[in-house]
């Protein structure tokens, strides 16, 4: 009986992009394998009237280690002395774009811990170097909350989208999450601003973050449902040893997926990356949420050398097909599930839903 309901209710998210709560609740909790080939058969055959086989590329440049934050989740976090600091000069930063440029990629995302170097007088000439050095290409921040007066000078210097994960919608499991100093208020203004500023604006949560319950699961559909984010950044929470979290089990990738191929049913144009974190916890982990229906990877571009020292999380991959210059490794990969690589900037498709 479980089965028949979990069917028809996806068939009702695909065709009406929205559930009640207690259905979603239902479909996450009790779904079974059949279930989840057809959640997903649904996904990829929206995803496919969408964006066809493509799948969109993004150069991430992870600039900073340094972060003045204390997230009990993450590996780099302000506490972590073991954490092996480093940043990137502004130098360094262009070298990986033109690096990137000549390996096709068409979107750079400047990801990093909140660190005080990186003020808006050294953003601001940087992004706009940037543009002007490539103008059909994206570029994409994510260095987490600024003020309005920054995200605004941002912009106007020339980033188009802004990666902002809400982490969690629930504000008490916020506070379990983070120390008092952030707020789950703040975070939720920012992606506010953001939008407001014009960017393309990313929004997203770990799957199985300590203290997250299924009906915050829930919470997180409807928050992506009332707030449509542009790009949706979902992985399965992993722990690292050397955080307050260390002893929590990591996040299911089945409940990754799951909520992947629910997402792409709630916004059929939303752009949704097959995380890192998915790809570490699962051999094929990138392959499986693209088939759940994510269209966006990010291979990493940072130098070599500073790769393995962003390690939000333990044994984070970085080599092989998740190596921007691997890209015939990934070609491959997606190949093999019938997906190819788009090179072009990648927006949103707005008109679509
Ligand atoms: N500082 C920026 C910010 O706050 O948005 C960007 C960097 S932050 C490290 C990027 C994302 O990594 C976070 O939004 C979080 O969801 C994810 N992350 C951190 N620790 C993680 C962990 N242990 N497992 C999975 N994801 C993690």
């Amino acid at each position: 009986m479980a089965h028949a309901d979990n069917l028809a209710r996806i068939d009702v998210l695909a065709r009406e992009h929205t559930l009640p709560g207690e259905d979603y609740l239902a479909l996450l909790t009790t779904a079974d394998e059949e279930d989840d080939r057809y959640l997903a058969s649904q996904a990829l055959m929206i995803k496919q009237r969408v964006y066809g086989n493509r799948v969109f590329i993004r150069g991430l440049i992870e600039i900073s280690n340094f972060c003045r934050n204390d997230c009990y989740y993450c590996g780099i976090r302000a506490s972590n002395r073991a954490c092996e600091r480093y940043r990137l000069e502004e130098e360094d930063i262009l070298l990986c774009c033109q690096e990137g440029y000549a390996l096709g990629f068409r979107t750079f995302v400047l990801q990093g811990g909140e660190d005080g170097y990186f003020t808006d007088a050294r953003l601001l000439p940087l992004v706009s170097e940037i543009k002007t050095r490539y103008p059909d290409c994206a570029v994409t921040l994510s260095l987490g909350e600024r003020t309005r007066e920054s995200y605004a000078a941002l912009r106007r210097a020339g980033a188009d989208r802004y990666l902002l994960r809400h982490e969690t919608a629930n504000p008490e499991h916020y506070r379990m999450l983070h120390p008092d100093r952030l707020s789950p208020e703040n975070r939720m203004a920012c992606l506010d601003v953001l939008r407001e500023l014009g960017y393309q604006v990313g929004a997203g949560f770990m799957v199985g973050s300590p203290y997250q319950t299924a009906q915050m699961l829930v919470g997180e559909l409807q928050f992506i449902e009332a707030f449509a984010p542009d790009m949706c950044g979902i992985g399965p929470f992993i722990p690292h040893k050397d955080t307050p979290f260390a002893a929590f089990a990591p996040g299911s990738v089945e409940m990754t997926c799951r909520l992947l191929s629910c997402i792409r049913l709630i916004h059929p144009s939303v752009l949704l990356p097959a995380t890192t974190a998915l790809g570490t916890l699962a051999q094929n982990g990138r392959e499986r949420g693209i088939l759940h229906g994510a269209n966006v990877v990010m291979p990493n571009l940072s130098p070599a050398d500073v790769r393995n020292k962003y390690m939000l999380y333990d044994n984070k991959i970085s080599q092989g097909a998740e190596s921007a210059q691997a890209l015939d490794t990934l070609r491959t990969r997606l190949a093999a599930i019938g997906c190819e690589i788009a090179c072009d900037r990648g927006d949103i498709k707005k008109d679509e839903e």
